[in-house]
């Protein structure tokens, strides 16, 4: 069924290895399939772009996400497919509904069923998302049997969107979690715009818990480790009690841009240029969570007067060229 199989050892090594290559990922002019497991493969192309894996099976193919930004876009990949093995796409697994991680996935619709969330294909009517539209939806926990492979489906709740799940191959120990574990060089997420903060630390912390689970495939740059999810958690954490805390103290948004510097999170990938939409997003989050005293710093007395002065209109995102998560 396989033309070209790989044989790898321990799964640890395939994380060194997966991590090599990813440093190697600057090219992106020709796409390829980058082995992370036994039967899980990673689409590299474009530095940055979303991921789209692929799991192979003796009966069918799964791909887990697709992307158009970039050579290796669900178009290349069918092609690439259609070369490598003599069976064809059976499911295609859409995490959540943002644009960048399903891109043209009805491209697949001729051999697979898609598979969602049943919010992901709410919103992917809605907004008209170039992609397969699910035909198969979930609220909880699905599992997919295809050769003999066991694959199944996490919704843990609201988190990074209301609507994101996990993809877990517990055999070979591969969590596909995009869009919400630390990448390599990447903090996970430009903002909060779509998030539910205590829900998504929450589930951080389920998630770098969880069992059979040695390889992280985040939802940019190559695979990591559940330590990952848990380091992503401690940022979100210090985030949102920082900004709180000058929140409590009468801080504006202007105070709290200049004083909340994360220094010790520094050597996060892209904190230097996602650290502000990070701020605000988490600041707009903190403002509709509480209710001020009003006597109290930050209340009417004080000069504060956050209440009365959102700042409707306020930039919220001014993430770089690197916001496409
Ligand atoms: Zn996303």
């Amino acid at each position: 069924m396989k033309k070209n199989l790989f044989s790898f050892g321990l799964l640890t090594s395939l994380v060194a290895l997966s991590q090599l290559s990813n440093a190697q990922e600057s090219d992106g002019a020709t796409p390829r399939l980058e082995q992370v497991s036994e039967s899980v493969f990673r689409t590299v192309h474009r530095p940055g772009a979303a991921n789209s894996n692929v799991i192979v099976t003796d009966e069918g193919l799964i791909v887990v996400d697709g992307t158009c930004r970039g050579a290796g876009d669900p178009t290349w990949l069918k092609q690439e497919l259609g070369r490598l093995y003599d069976v064809p796409v059976k499911y295609v697994i859409l995490s959540h509904d943002h644009e960048d991680h399903i891109c043209d996935l009805h491209v697949f619709d001729d051999t697979a069923v898609t598979v969602s969330h049943a919010l992901t294909r709410q919103h992917i009517v809605r907004e008209g998302r170039n992609t397969s539209v699910p035909d198969v939806v979930f609220d909880e926990e699905m599992e997919i049997h295809l050769g003999g492979k066991k694959i199944v489906l996490y919704y843990f709740g609201p988190t990074h969107s209301n609507n994101l799940i996990q993809v877990h191959l517990p055999e070979e120990g591969v969590l596909i979690a995009p869009d919400i574990a630390r990448a390599e060089r990447s903090l996970a997420l430009p903002d909060f715009r779509d998030a539910d903060i205590d829900n998504l630390i929450e589930t951080l912390g389920v998630l770098g818990k969880l069992d059979d689970v040695e390889i992280v495939i985040p939802g940019h740059w190559g695979a990591t480790n559940q330590e990952s999810l848990l380091e992503y958690r401690d940022y979100v954490v210090a985030l949102r009690d920082r900004v709180l805390e000058e929140m409590m103290a009468g801080a504006t948004i202007e105070q709290i841009l200049e004083r909340v510097t994360m220094d010790d999170f520094s050597d996060y990938g892209n904190i230097d240029i996602w650290l502000r939409s990070n701020l605000i997003s988490m600041w707009d989050k903190m403002y509709r969570y509480r209710e001020p005293n009003r006597d109290g710093p930050g209340g009417e007395d004080s000069g504060g007067e956050y209440q009365d002065a959102y700042p409707i209109g306020f930039s919220v995102g001014d993430s770089g060229a690197g916001s496409n998560q």
